[in-house]
């Protein structure tokens, strides 16, 4: 398969906020490394001028980049830009487009636009000859089920070969998610006890401390189970359970999670609790009559020789008591207990905080010291890395440019995530109400039962009673 390099950058939705908060600021980020070579083109309809949007360009990057900028490397990144303005209703508007590509025969369009318009500018860009040669990076959320996301393919692949489609999961452009695949298969220890002869249970929790934040027209009409658990949980799942990579390329990669995500089960309204936080209704843009759940939890099971009957449990929510990302992949229980105070509920697990710090730790017994064999839980914190140097949006737009897909979901594994939470988004599942600043709303514990309780992040992994075998 041949992807081409970009030899230009073309931002539809450049005035848009993921522009102003994430695209600007990984673009100064890229020219202050010295990986931006190309020129960039703004497309959208506000009327700017150049120096206005520039200016916009600034803010962005004041306020979401890191340090002091840099006079010398911000007046690079503005000799790169122009600005087009136009309807991307209007053909008129590529037709300028493709003027101002100039000599640009690979040029990357990302679509950094309402879902609603990605067909429509798809279209376009084949009728305005701009598609020939030329790759898209497609923002999320991408579909709002499995019939609207394959019609979304549908548009895509009538211009687009899929090696030169770019979806975006920014969680795949996470350093600490980079990491569990490494640290996952750059090691031989974990292999022989990553499956179900060893594994207890899988949680996941993604909280946030913070409700909508001015965007309850889009949360509402999203939802956490279709903004963060189809995508963002789901990719995460397949990382922590996927088989080792046949090879270190891009397709091995996503093989390997496709493979997983096939072996899980579709969704049954069991296996999913819906929360909503109290206020929510009256949240701007909010409809009052919503059942969009702002929080939500899933069990999923896995059907494969290696993870029958070990429950991958997720949990994520907005207005919670911290915002944090941690994994707790929860090991069993030795099988003899040798050590009369061993099976006292401590456990051995492994931790991976992802957010707000990154962490690798594991949970063991150790004896204390003293005449009696009597031992205690410690945790040894294998990695502690503080905030991540590259952003996300830094480096998928740079594997973009590049022509490197593997941090970018491809259309098997976006569909077949699909299909796993289709069966319970219609008809909606019961919701429950929880208190913001809460961990969510209690009826969440029945998926954990038989398997202890959900670990809260930032808190100390709490003993269990011991695993009835
Ligand atoms: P905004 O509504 O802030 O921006 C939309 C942009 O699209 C604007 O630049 C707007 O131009 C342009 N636009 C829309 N319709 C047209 C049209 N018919 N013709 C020309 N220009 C048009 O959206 P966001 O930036 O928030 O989101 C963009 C995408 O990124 C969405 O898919 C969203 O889901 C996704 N996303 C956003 C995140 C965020 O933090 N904002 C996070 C993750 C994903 P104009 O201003 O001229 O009207």
């Amino acid at each position: 398969m041949s992807r081409p390099r970009a030899d230009a950058l073309v931002i539809f939705g450049i005035t848009g906020d993921l522009a102003h908060r994430k695209i600007f600021p990984s673009l100064y980020a890229m020219e202050r490394r010295g990986a931006l070579d190309v020129p960039i083109v703004g497309i959208a309809r506000k009327e700017m001028s150049l120096k206005d949007l520039c200016a916009r360009a600034r803010d962005g990057i004041e306020r979401f980049a890191s340090g002091e900028v840099d006079e010398v490397v911000f007046s690079r990144l503005v000799d790169r830009l122009s600005y087009v303005v136009g309807d991307y209703a209007d053909l008129e508007s590529f037709r300028k487009l493709r003027t101002a590509l100039g000599e640009s025969k690979h040029p990357l369009h990302y679509l950094a636009i309402p879902p609603s318009v990605f067909a429509m500018v798809t279209r376009n860009l084949a009728a305005g000859g701009c598609a020939e040669g030329a790759s898209v990076v497609v923002e999320k959320p991408f579909g709002r089920d499995l019939e609207s996301a394959k019609m979304l393919n549908a548009a895509l692949h009538a211009v687009f070969p899929e090696d030169h489609i770019y979806r975006i999961d920014h969680y795949l452009g996470k350093e600490p998610l980079l990491n569990l695949t490494y640290f996952r298969f750059g090691n031989r220890f974990l292999e022989p006890i990553w499956n179900r002869e060893h594994v207890r249970s899988v949680q996941i929790t993604m909280a946030e401390d913070f409700g909508v934040e001015g965007r309850g027209a889009f949360y509402d009409e999203a939802g956490a189970i279709r903004d963060v658990v189809q995508n963002h949980m789901l990719q995460m799942v397949a990382l922590l359970a996927m088989d080792p990579p046949a090879a270190q390329d891009d397709e091995a990669l996503r093989d390997a999670k496709v493979r997983v995500l096939r072996s899980i089960r579709p969704l049954e309204a069991p296996d999913v609790v819906r929360g909503r936080y109290r206020g929510f209704l009256e949240e701007a843009g909010v409809h009052a009559d919503s059942l969009t759940e702002t929080w939500a939890a899933a069990r999923f099971h896995i059907d494969s020789w290696r993870w029958a009957g070990v429950p991958f449990l997720v949990r994520v929510g907005k207005r919670m008591p911290v915002t944090a990302t941690e994994v707790l992949v929860d090991l069993r229980t030795p099988p003899q207990a040798l050590f009369e105070d061993a099976c006292a509920g401590e456990r051995n697990y492994f931790r991976f905080q992802f957010k707000p710090f990154t962490t690798i730790s594991i949970g063991a017994r150790a004896k204390k010291s003293g005449e009696a064999m009597v031992g205690e839980q410690i945790e040894m914190i294998a990695l502690h890395q503080e905030p991540e140097e590259m952003s996300a949006y830094e480096r998928l737009i740079e594997d973009a440019m590049h022509g490197q897909p593997g941090l970018f979901a491809r259309v098997d594994e976006v569909e077949t995530a699909w299909r796993i939470v289709d069966p319970i988004l219609s008809p909606p599942t019961p919701l429950h109400e929880y208190q913001p600043g809460t961990w969510g709303p209690p009826e969440a514990r029945q998926l954990v039962a038989g398997f202890g309780a959900w670990h809260d992040p930032l808190t100390p992994v709490k003993p269990l009673p011991p695993e009835v075998s």
